[in-house]
């Protein structure tokens, strides 16, 4: 097999908390905690976990958005954390981000012709301003809006048409890569699933590899190739798509799933309900951080954390259970 397009090693991000008048640090968050995986070339990882369990920093971190603490990223053979400004401008070239509230993510002083000539102008892509104009026209047509409507500001258009000017924007520099960092959470369900279609389409077309970000495993059910399920800033299963939602191991994923709807009773999971909220990353219980909310913990658990361990091909969990 090739060499994977990303290939995320021992990730941190750690944010120090200050106190006192000096704003000593006192300790760190750790947002994102030492995560691994891959992403092959044209294939969609999705990321999942409750709010706050480090997935968006996790996303942000690979294109270094904010700065990582530790770990690896090798992005088509590149160590991403050793480049210089420039290089690293060129790289963002094919590493783009789509964000999740399409109202906040456009600048509303500019028309979406300026928006989504921006990018073209910082890679010097595309010649003159007429090349460029053709360039949008044809992004917009793309995806599903029309190009007559280029000289509009993003306030004249709904939320899905929004987050397509969003998409049309990452588009704009042919990336390998897109961060689609909870793209449809601000939708409504009915534009949800035009907005996944449209990826999946363009994914067809381009061979553009996604991480989809998601709080819900319904979302990323039909779109990812393989799924990370995070936890406390923490990886703690990772599936192909299939063999997830039909045999989830890590009891986190399993209360995950016994919240997604399924349309035959037949198949319907019994709810497991979590107790208690997700804890602090400043604080993370002792062994595996998530045992104050399993239902199946055992006096192991408390203490030591679990191994991360490949049970079957291509699955991986951490979890005593397995280990
Ligand atoms: Fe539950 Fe223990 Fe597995 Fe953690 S290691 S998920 S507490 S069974």
């Amino acid at each position: 097999m090739s060499e994977p397009l990303l290939q995320v090693r021992g990730l941190e991000k750690y944010f120090p908390i200050k106190k006192g008048v000096m704003r000593l640090t006192r300790g760190h968050v750790r947002a994102v905690d030492g995560v691994s995986f891959d992403v092959r070339e044209g294939e969609t990882f999705g990321l999942v976990g409750e709010s706050g369990c480090g997935k968006s920093t996790t996303g942000r971190s690979i294109l270094r958005l904010i700065e990582p603490t530790g770990g690896q990223i090798i992005f088509n053979g590149k160590d991403v954390r050793k480049l210089g400004r420039s290089e690293m401008r060129k790289m963002r070239r094919d590493m783009q981000i789509v964000f999740q509230d399409p109202y906040a993510s456009l600048n509303p002083r500019y028309t979406v012709r300026q928006i989504l000539e921006e990018p073209m102008i910082i890679h010097g892509l595309y010649g003159g301003s007429a090349e460029r104009k053709k360039k949008v026209a044809d992004l917009l047509e793309t995806v599903g809006l029309s190009g007559s409507r280029m000289n509009r500001y993003p306030h004249e258009f709904s939320g899905g048409q929004r987050q397509r000017i969003g998409i049309a924007r990452a588009l704009a520099v042919n990336p390998r890569l897109i961060i689609a960092d909870e793209p449809v959470s601000a939708l409504d369900v009915s534009v949800q699933s035009q907005v996944l279609n449209l990826l999946d389409d363009l994914q067809k077309e381009f061979g553009i590899a996604y991480v989809f970000i998601a709080h819900d495993l319904s979302v990323v059910k039909h779109i990812s190739d393989r799924i990370g399920v995070m936890y406390l800033g923490k990886i703690v299963e990772l599936a192909p798509a299939d063999g997830l939602y039909s045999k989830p191991l890590h009891p986190y994923t399993q209360a995950l799933l016994s919240a997604v709807p399924v349309p035959d009773p037949e198949f319907k999971r019994e709810r497991i309900i979590l107790q208690g909220d997700l804890p602090s990353p400043s604080k993370p219980p002792t062994g595996c951080h998530f045992h104050p909310r399993c239902k199946d913990c055992m006096e192991i658990c408390k203490t030591t954390a679990p191994e991360w361990k490949e049970v079957e091909p291509d699955r991986f969990v951490a979890c005593h259970l397995y280990n």
